[in-house]
């Protein structure tokens, strides 16, 4: 792990007393679990701050031996309720990455949906098949569903067949209309509100996004619309990435030198040109291992699970 061109970089969901809240299934990392996680990683590394990551890939200063970065995904209300007090009082910097419509809009991605769609799903076989029963009514038929089932019903690093069966379908593999309608059926079903209700708790407000900011904590993008960026064409892509950099402005975050972190960690050759064309510093990815160093591959970083670290 001594290694100069390697970085551990540690990514993070929910983070939030979880075990009597109201959604006790949702999958994130429990307040305790973090505290401990951040004392046990402040003891084994050196936290380094996004501005040193990025001067560093700028030709700046080496990291230090063990560095190692903390970011945040999705611009939860939990990073400013629980991850910041928790940060300020260690004196760490956390990288926050919030994607634009979430904050601005209010609108609620559906991948979030579907995390609380099924953290109130008592029964997995029984949400599979209302969600049969829904693609049915929207005009696919038996055979479509057995290939679909065949496709995406595998396990995978933390999720058994059916769950990412859902996953799949919901996130991707039905087309983005049918999806959409699906999603918001079954979460009115599953959890009982509507999703722009929701959504006000799920989300950080614009004004605690500049407190982030105002807490020297860094915020990059984690685009608008929170989409697969490599199934998009070119100026869908670089549309994207222009209203994130607006909404980085407007919370007074860094918009030359600043940090993309790619949702679903989806990106291709396009994304890559617009970000070197957009001076973006770093991209982060969803790849698991360390970062790579290398002065090329910055826009690629891999990174770590919180859950690949004591908690
Ligand atoms: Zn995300």
């Amino acid at each position: 792990m001594i290694n100069i061109n390697q970085l551990t970089i540690v990514m993070y969901h929910y983070v939030r007393p979880i075990k009597n809240s109201k959604y006790p299934g949702i999958k994130g990392l429990e307040l305790e679990g973090f505290r401990r996680q951040l004392d046990y990683l402040s003891s084994k590394y050196s936290l380094i701050t996004a501005e040193q990551l990025i001067n560093y890939s700028r030709g700046g200063d080496d990291l230090p031996e063990n560095a190692c970065y903390l970011t945040f995904d999705d611009g939860y209300k939990d990073h400013i309720e629980f991850v910041m007090p928790e940060l300020l009082s260690r004196k760490i910097q956390g990288s926050f990455f919030p994607p634009a419509d979430a904050i601005e809009k209010r609108s609620m991605l559906d991948v979030n949906a579907i995390h609380f769609i099924l953290a109130s799903t008592i029964d997995n076989k029984d949400l599979v098949n209302e969600l049969n029963i829904a693609c049915l009514e929207c005009g696919l038929n038996a055979s479509d569903l057995n290939l679909l089932r065949d496709k995406w019903a595998l396990a995978s690093r933390y999720d058994p067949p059916e769950i990412r069966y859902v996953k799949n379908m919901l996130q991707h593999a039905l087309s983005k209309d049918i999806r959409s309608r699906i999603v918001s059926n079954l979460f009115k079903k599953y959890v009982g509100k509507t999703q722009i209700e929701f959504s006000e708790e799920l989300y950080l407000s614009l004004s605690d996004t500049k407190e982030l900011v105002n807490n020297g904590m860094y915020v990059g993008s984690h685009g608008s619309r929170h989409v697969w960026l490599d199934k998009e064409p070119k100026s869908w892509q670089l549309d994207e990435i222009n209203r994130s950099l607006k909404f980085l402005e407007k919370v007074g975050a860094r918009t030359n030198d600043w940090i993309m972190c790619y949702p679903y960690g989806a990106y291709n050759e396009d994304t890559l040109n617009i970000l070197k064309s957009k001076n973006c510093a770093i991209g982060l990815t969803t790849k698991v291992g360390f970062a790579n160093l290398t002065k090329s591959k910055m826009l690629e970083l891999s990174r770590f699970d919180t859950n690949d670290f004591p908690q």
